[in-house]
C-alpha cells in the first residue's frame, strides 16, 4: 500500500511539475481555474502556475518582472548595476538602492557562512566556465593569481555605492532566489491568487494552497536519477524550496565531476561530501545564498551552521546515496527514495 502510495504521488508530483498551458489538477475535482505558463530566462527554464479566477494576466506581470530583473542584475548586460560595478576599475560607484540592498545581504551570507557563499568567485566562475564549454580542468598555474583577486572583503557597500576593491561580481548562486522573492510579492500582491507555484530551475516558491485547499508537493530530485526522478517530497505552502547539486552544471574529465560551485578556498569545483542539498525557507534569497553555501561546505559544517542559526530547514543527500533532513522537516518530508538505492537516516 505504501508502495502505491508513493507511486501515486510521484506521478501527480510529476503532473504537477510539467509544463503546458492550462491543467486540471487530478488530486481534487476542479473547482479552481489554473494557468500555467513556461519561459526561458536567466539561463534557465522557469514554470509557473497561479490557482484562482481571472489569474491568467497575472503569468504575463511575472514574466515581466522577470525580464526587468534579469536586465538589472545580469553580468553581460551592459546597462546592469553589476556590468557597471564589474568594468568599474575599483572607482565607487553608485547604483541603485535594491542593488546596493542586495549586495549588502550578499556581503552578509558571506560572512556568516565564513565564505563558502562569495559572489567575488567571478574570476574563478568565468576561468572554469563550467557548462559554456570547457572540458578539460585549469590548472594550477591559471587559477592561482586568479585566487588574489577573490574575497567578500574586497567588495564594500556604504548606502548606494559599491567599491570593488580588485575584484569581480556574480550573482549566479542568489539571482534566482532575489527574483523568487520579488515574484512571490508580486503574486501575494493580487487577491484573486489563491496559489501559486513557480520553478526557476531548481529554486521552487509556493504561494497559499491549490484545489480544495491543499498544500503544495514539491519534489526533491534524485540527483543521480533523471531530472523527473524524485526521492522524496515535501508538503508546503508560503515557502521557498532551492536545491544545489552538482548534476546541475557539470563536466566530467579523467574520471571526475567538475560542476559549477567553486570553493572559494580551493579555486576548485567544490569536493565535499553533498551530491544535493535543498534548503526550506521563507526568505527566497538567502534560501538560495545556503543552498551554495552548504554544499560547499559539507555536510558536519552545514549542520553546525543549522544548530547555531535555525533559521531554515534543509534536506541533505550525500555522495554515498545517504539522505537525512533538519528537525523541522522531519513531519513534512516524506522519503520515497529506497528503490533508488538511497537511504534515509
Ligand atoms: P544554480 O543557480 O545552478 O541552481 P547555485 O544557486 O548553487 O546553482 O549557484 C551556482 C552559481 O553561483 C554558479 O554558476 C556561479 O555563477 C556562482 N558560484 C559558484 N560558486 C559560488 C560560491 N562559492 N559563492 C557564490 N557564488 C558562486
Ligand atoms: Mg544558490
Amino acid at each position: 500500500m505504501k508502495r502505491i502510495i508513493a507511486v501515486l504521488s510521484a506521478f501527480f508530483l510529476l503532473l504537477s511539475m510539467t509544463a503546458c498551458v492550462k491543467t486540471e489538477d487530478p488530486q481534487q475535482p476542479v473547482d479552481v481555474p489554473v494557468y500555467e505558463k513556461t519561459i526561458f530566462a536567466m539561463d534557465t527554464v522557469m514554470t509557473f502556475k497561479v490557482y484562482g479566477e481571472g489569474t491568467e494576466p497575472v503569468l504575463d506581470e511575472c514574466e515581466a518582472l522577470i525580464r526587468q530583473v534579469e536586465d538589472e542584475i545580469s553580468k553581460t548586460i551592459d546597462s546592469s548595476d553589476i556590468y557597471k560595478l564589474n568594468a568599474s576599475n575599483g572607482q565607487p560607484t553608485k547604483v541603485a538602492p535594491e542593488t546596493a540592498a542586495l549586495l549588502a545581504a550578499a556581503n552578509e551570507y558571506s560572512r556568516r557562512t565564513g565564505g563558502a557563499f562569495d559572489i567575488t568567485v567571478e574570476p574563478l566562475v568565468a576561468l572554469w566556465n563550467v557548462g559554456g564549454g570547457r572540458t578539460v580542468p585549469p590548472t594550477q598555474a591559471e587559477i592561482d593569481p586568479l585566487m588574489g583577486m577573490v574575497g567578500f572583503r574586497r567588495m564594500s557597500v556604504d548606502g548606494d555605492t559599491v567599491t570593488l576593491d580588485g575584484c569581480r561580481i556574480d550573482l549566479g548562486a542568489i539571482g534566482k532566489g532575489y527574483v523568487s522573492d520579488k515574484l512571490y510579492a508580486l503574486l501575494k500582491s493580487h487577491e484573486n491568487v489563491k496559489g501559486a507555484l513557480f520553478s526557476l530551475g531548481g529554486n521552487v516558491g509556493v504561494i497559499g494552497t491549490k484545489q480544495g485547499d491543499k498544500p503544495f508537493v514539491i519534489g526533491v530530485r534524485d540527483p543521480k536519477g533523471q531530472p523527473s526522478d524524485y526521492l522524496g517530497y515535501i508538503e508546503l505552502s508560503d515557502m521557498f524550496v532551492v536545491s544545489s547539486g552538482d548534476y546541475e552544471r557539470f563536466f566530467e574529465y579523467d574520471g571526475t565531476i567538475y560542476h559549477h560551485i567553486i570553493d572559494p578556498a580551493t579555486g576548485a569545483p567544490s569536493r565535499s561530501d553533498i551530491k544535493e542539498v535543498s534548503i526550506v525557507c521563507d526568505d527566497g534569497t538567502y534560501a538560495d545564498a545556503l543552498s551554495t553555501a552548504l554544499f560547499v561546505m559539507g555536510t558536519e559544517k552545514a549542520m553546525k551552521y543549522y544548530e547555531d542559526n535555525k533559521d531554515f530547514e534543509a534536506v541533505f543527500v550525500t555522495q554515498d546515496s545517504k539522505v537525512f533532513v533538519t528537525d523541522g522537516l522531519k513531519d513534512k518530508f516524506t522519503f520515497t527514495g529506497a528503490e533508488a538505492g538511497y537511504t534515509y537516516e
